[in-house]
């Protein structure tokens, strides 16, 4: 029997760039030594105060179905912690569930762009997203950013791209880069989603890591709150990936389809994970600071480890548990190098590839382990490095 064309081509073809992720992961199952720094997954689990609120949750009962929007006081924290952050008045009303960050992103393409829609998404980019805008049937369209900018995109670039396109993504905080968009990027964004019509999808799920400058979104801008779409999760600030909590806010409509999809498929989220939740975004911001903490720590180790050598560039990062390296110097492209780095250091990266084509030539360390396991790791990446460019 023959599955669906859409399904087939979902990841477009290839391994983007994820094969030296998979031959680490193969050589870690076979017992080989491998130091990971690949993917988004903190050192330390879910703190054991919101496990507790969610075993009590359990205990007590909501082991139902929970309400399909989400329950009512997730919903209020969430509106008013967007509220604080944004100064845009917002209410439950504004607010979807979902099961993670991921499955926002989905809901909010599959609100927005019909079979066949351009999508737009600024490269470099979250993994995912293009599959994701397949998935809905729209047709990803990259925007390049590029490291001489910073990774900052250009507004002008999104514009040539934009004509007869529904809906541009952004993510800042920036996975990979660590890159936090500027208030004038912002602008420039606003202002060229407006000029064109453009629903902004505003993937924010890195919103507490910021080391520099401030995080502003997008929705609190002039105008864009109508066309904006925010998406949240509790997976990085609160350290619980696995337990699938996250959110759309936007305009009430939108919230009201998004109801609607989230019957006919997900059917919400477990109601004790959304009490840990409400548990945990009420618990004040110590909880979600000392969460950032090992990532600031660590990104000052990769500053003064880079400052003492001339061959690896550090993009400068303000934000998210990545930092990102121009390996150019070396000769080699981030594929090369990752892979080079495992077979001989049996140490994991992500090469920029897997993240587009703006960040070939880079690589992406996730600063995902201990603060004296990270040093001596970037260290020896550093003189893998020179060996290799000599
Ligand atoms: N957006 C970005 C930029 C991410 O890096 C991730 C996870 N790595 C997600 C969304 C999805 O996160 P989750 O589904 O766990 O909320």
């Amino acid at each position: 029997m023959k599955v669906s064309n859409r399904i087939q081509g979902l990841t477009g073809g290839g391994d983007d760039g994820w094969g030296v992720f998979y031959k680490a992961r193969a050589l870690k199952a076979a017992g080989e030594p491998i130091l990971e720094l690949t993917i988004g997954e903190h050192d330390i689990r879910t703190d054991a105060t919101i496990l507790a609120a969610m075993n009590d949750a359990a205990a007590g009962g909501h082991t139902g179905y929970a309400m399909v929007p989400g329950v009512q006081k997730l919903r209020e924290t969430v509106a008013k912690r967007v509220q604080t952050q944004s100064g845009v008045k917002t209410g439950p009303e504004n607010v979807m569930i979902t099961p993670g960050g991921q499955s926002a992103l989905f809901a909010s393409h599959h609100a927005v762009c019909d079979e066949g829609d351009k999508a737009l998404y600024i490269d470099p980019y979250y993994a995912t997203y293009p599959g994701t805008l397949r998935g809905i049937g729209a047709i990803p369209v990259a925007v390049q950013a590029h490291a001489e900018d910073s990774f900052q995109p250009k507004a002008e670039e999104i514009a040539k791209l934009a004509k007869g396109a529904k809906s541009l993504l952004i993510n800042s905080p920036n996975n990979p880069t660590g890159v936090v968009y500027s208030r004038e990027t912002l602008q420039g964004i606003a202002d060229t989603c407006i000029a064109n019509d453009l629903w902004l999808i505003s993937d924010e799920v890195y919103d507490t890591q910021v080391w520099e400058g401030e995080h502003i979104s997008p929705r609190s801008l002039p105008d864009l709150a109508e066309r904006t779409l925010v998406v949240g999760s509790m997976s990085k600030s609160h350290a619980m990936t696995g337990s699938r909590v996250g959110w759309v806010v936007g305009p009430k409509e939108v919230i009201s389809h998004l109801i609607t999809l989230a019957t006919h498929t997900t059917y919400g989220v477990p109601g004790f994970i959304q009490d840990a939740a409400v548990f945990a975004l009420t618990s004040g911001s110590e909880l979600e600071e000392n969460i950032a903490a090992p990532f600031a720590r660590r990104r000052e180790i990769s500053k003064d480890l880079i400052a003492k050598q001339n061959v690896l560039k550090l993009i400068p990062a303000q934000g998210a548990m990545y930092v990102m390296l121009d390996v150019r110097a070396t000769g080699l492209s981030g594929i090369e190098f990752a892979e080079k780095l495992l077979e001989e250091q049996k140490i994991a990266v992500m090469p920029g590839e897997s993240f587009g084509k703006a960040a070939g030539g880079h690589i992406r360390i996730a600063m995902t382990i201990a603060d004296d396991d990270f040093a001596t790791a970037f260290k020896r990446i550093i003189d893998f490095a020179s060996l290799h460019s000599q």
